[in-house]
C-alpha cells in the first residue's frame, strides 16, 4: 500500500481539506505507467536495487534488452550496459534513498530527471523530461524577452559602450581641461606676479614724476633718477653724467656705490656705446672675451648697463649701471632702465629750458642785465629774507645827456653805448650784487651788505670808469658819457623796497639838480665831482630837492 495526500481545492478556489487516500503500489504502479509526464516525458518506479518496475515502454526495454519482462526480477536496464554514460553515472545518486534531481544525456537529448523514495519502502519514483519541453516555456520566455528586451538591451549595451566612451572621452576631455586649468593657473600667478611688479615699478616711477616735478636743481633730479633705478634693478653701483650749460664737460651729477666716476670732455663721454647709439648698451658679462668695455664707466666684472640721456634729439649725459655679478637684464628691467632715463633726460632738459626762458624774462634784451620787474622781485627777496641788522645799498644810475647823445650819433650808437654801460656796470660788482637796466638809459644797482660808505665807494668807481670809458662810434669816431648815480642805504633810508628806490631817485633828481657826473647819497653828501656839469638840469615835475 501506498498513501497519497493531496489538497482540495473548490471550483471557486476555496480550500476544502487534505485527501488522504491509501492504494497498493501495484495500482499505484499501473496508474503511474498509465500517465507519461508530459509530450515526451515519462513516470517510472524501481526498487532501490535498480530493478525498474513501471516504465511508458517496459516492455519495448526488456525486449531491446533482452531481459526478464517480470518486474520483480528483471534488471533495471539502465543500470547495467543499457542507457547512455551520462544516465548510467546518475542512476546511482537515484537509487541512493534520497531527494532530488539531476540531468543525463541520452540519444542527443538532455533530461531531468526528478526523484524521491517512497516511504517506508525501498521504491523510488522518479519523473524524467527532456529539457527541451521542462524549458520550453523558458525558451519561450526568454525569446520573448530577446524580442521585446533585446533591442533595448542592445540600446542598453549601446547606451552603455556610448556613455563608457563619453566617459572616457569626457575624462580625457577633463585630464586636457585639467592641464589648460594648470596651465592657466600657471599663467594668472605669472601674470598676478608680474602684474603686482608692474604696479610697484609704476608706483616707483609715478614716486619718481612727482618727484621731478617738484625739483629745482639738477643735481636733485639726477639723485633721484639713480635713486629710482635703485629702486626698481638694484645695480651695485652706478652713475649719472649731465653735461655742462657752456657744453663742453660732462659732470658727474650722482652716484651709487663706490665705483667713483670723473669729469669727462663731451668727446670721452661719445665713446660710451650707448652715447654712439642713442640708445641702450648692456654688456652682459663684461668679463667675456668678446665684450666691449664701455671707456666711461671701467669694469672688468658683472653687468654693465649703459644709457644715453637724450632729450629733444640732443643726448645731454649718460647713465651706467654696473652689477658685480653677471646677469641676464630681464626685458622689463631694460624697459624699466630706459624709462627712467628717458623721462630724467627730459626733466633735466625742461629744468635747462625753463631756467633759460626765465632768464630771457628776467634779462634785459638790449644789454643782458636783469630787468626793471627782476630787480624789483630781487631786491623785494633779499629785504624780505634779511636778517635784522643787514646792510644793503641801492645805486640808481642816469646816464647823463643821453638824449643828446643820440641825437649826436644816433639811435645804434646810443644802443652800442648802453651795451658799453652795462658791461661796465657789471663787472664793477661782485657776484652777490644785482646789475640791472632800470628804464631807458636808467640802471639800478643792489649792493649786498654793504654801508653807506662802501657803496660810495662802489659808486665812485663806477662814475670814474664811465668818465674814462671810450666809446666806439664808427671808423675814427668814439664818444663819451657821464653817469649820476644816487645811493639809498638800508636800513637809514627804509627797509621797503619801494622806499628805497624813491629813496634813491629822489637822489638822483638831486645828482641832476646839482650838476650830473657826480654820486649823491641820499642821507649823506655828494662825493666831490671831478667834473661839472655840461648842462642845466631838466626839472622833475614831482620831487622836490
Ligand atoms: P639827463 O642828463 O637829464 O638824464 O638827460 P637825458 O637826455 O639823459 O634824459 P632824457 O630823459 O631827456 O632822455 C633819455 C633818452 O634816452 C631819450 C631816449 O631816446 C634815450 N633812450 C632811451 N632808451 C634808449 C635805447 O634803448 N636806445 C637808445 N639809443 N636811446 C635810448
Ligand atoms: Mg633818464
Ligand atoms: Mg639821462
Amino acid at each position: 500500500m501506498i498513501g497519497i495526500a493531496t489538497p482540495l481545492i473548490l471550483a471557486n478556489g476555496d480550500h476544502a481539506g487534505v485527501l488522504h487516500l491509501e492504494i497498493s503500489i501495484d495500482q499505484f504502479a499501473a496508474a503511474l505507467g498509465a500517465s507519461p509526464f508530459g509530450g515526451s516525458g515519462y513516470s517510472m518506479l524501481l526498487d532501490r536495487d535498480g530493478k525498474l518496475l513501471v516504465h511508458p515502454e517496459l516492455a519495448a526495454f526488456r525486449v531491446a534488452s533482452n531481459t526478464s519482462s517480470d518486474p520483480n526480477t528483471g534488471p533495471f536496464p539502465a543500470a547495467t550496459a543499457l542507457g547512455s554514460p551520462s544516465w548510467r553515472a546518475e542512476v546511482s545518486t537515484i537509487r541512493s534513498g534520497a531527494v532530488g534531481s539531476t540531468t543525463f544525456e541520452e540519444g542527443g537529448q538532455s533530461y531531468r530527471v526528478s526523484f524521491a523514495p517512497i516511504p517506508d519502502s525501498n521504491r523510488i519514483v522518479a519523473v524524467i523530461s527532456p529539457m527541451s519541453e521542462l524549458y520550453a516555456d523558458i525558451n519561450r520566455i526568454l525569446l520573448n524577452l530577446l524580442v521585446t528586451a533585446g533591442p533595448l538591451l542592445i540600446l542598453m549595451f549601446g547606451l552603455t559602450a556610448w556613455f563608457r566612451r563619453r566617459a572616457a572621452r569626457a575624462k580625457s576631455g577633463l585630464e586636457g581641461l585639467n592641464e589648460r586649468l594648470a596651465l592657466t593657473n600657471a599663467n594668472l600667478e605669472q601674470a598676478s606676479r608680474a602684474s603686482g611688479d608692474l604696479a610697484r615699478e609704476s608706483a616707483i616711477v609715478n614716486q619718481f614724476t612727482e618727484l621731478t616735478a617738484l625739483t629745482e636743481d639738477e643735481m636733485s633730479l639726477a639723485d633721484a633718477s639713480l635713486a629710482t633705478l635703485d629702486e626698481l634693478v638694484h645695480p651695485d653701483d652706478a652713475s649719472l653724467h649731465v653735461s655742462n650749460p657752456s657744453q663742453d664737460r660732462a659732470l658727474v651729477q650722482a652716484t651709487l656705490g663706490d665705483h667713483g666716476a670723473k669729469i669727462l670732455s663731451l668727446h670721452e663721454l661719445a665713446g660710451c656705446p650707448a652715447v654712439r647709439r642713442s640708445s641702450l648698451y648692456v654688456t652682459d658679462d663684461v668679463a667675456a672675451r668678446l665684450s666691449f668695455r664701455c671707456p666711461v664707466y671701467r669694469v672688468t666684472t658683472g653687468t654693465l648697463a649703459c644709457v644715453p640721456l637724450v632729450a629733444l634729439g640732443e643726448t645731454i649725459g649718460s647713465v651706467h649701471l654696473h652689477w658685480s655679478q653677471a646677469r641676464e637684464l630681464s626685458l622689463p628691467a631694460r624697459l624699466a632702465i630706459t624709462r627712467v632715463s628717458e623721462h630724467s633726460a627730459l626733466s633735466i632738459a625742461n629744468r635747462r629750458l625753463l631756467l633759460a626762458l626765465r632768464g630771457q624774462a628776467n634779462t634785459d634784451g638790449r644789454t643782458g642785465l636783469t630787468n626793471s620787474r627782476a630787480f624789483d622781485e630781487a631786491v623785494h627777496q633779499r629785504l624780505s629774507t634779511r636778517a635784522k641788522g643787514d646792510r644793503a645799498a641801492v645805486l640808481m644810475l642816469d646816464l647823463d645827456h643821453f638824449k643828446d647823445f643820440n641825437d649826436r650819433y644816433g639811435h645804434p650808437a646810443g644802443d652800442e653805448a648802453l651795451r658799453v654801460f652795462a658791461s661796465l656796470l657789471s663787472t664793477s660788482i661782485r657776484d652777490q650784487d644785482i646789475a640791472a637796466r632800470y628804464g631807458g638809459e636808467e640802471f639800478a644797482v643792489y649792493l649786498a651788505g654793504l654801508s653807506e660808505h662802501e657803496a660810495l665807494e662802489v659808486a665812485e668807481r663806477i662814475r670814474e670808469r664811465t668818465e674814462g670809458t671810450i666809446i666806439p662810434i664808427g671808423p675814427g669816431q668814439t664818444g663819451r658819457l657821464t653817469v649820476s648815480i644816487e645811493i639809498a642805504v638800508l636800513p637809514n633810508d627804509g627797509t621797503e623796497r619801494a622806499v628805497l628806490l624813491k629813496a634813491a631817485d629822489e637822489a638822483l633828481y638831486r645828482a641832476k639838480v646839482e650838476g650830473r657826473n657826480r654820486v649823491v647819497a641820499r642821507t649823506a653828501q655828494a662825493m666831490p665831482s671831478p667834473k661839472p656839469a655840461a648842462r642845466r638840469p631838466r626839472h622833475r615835475p614831482t620831487q622836490a630837492a
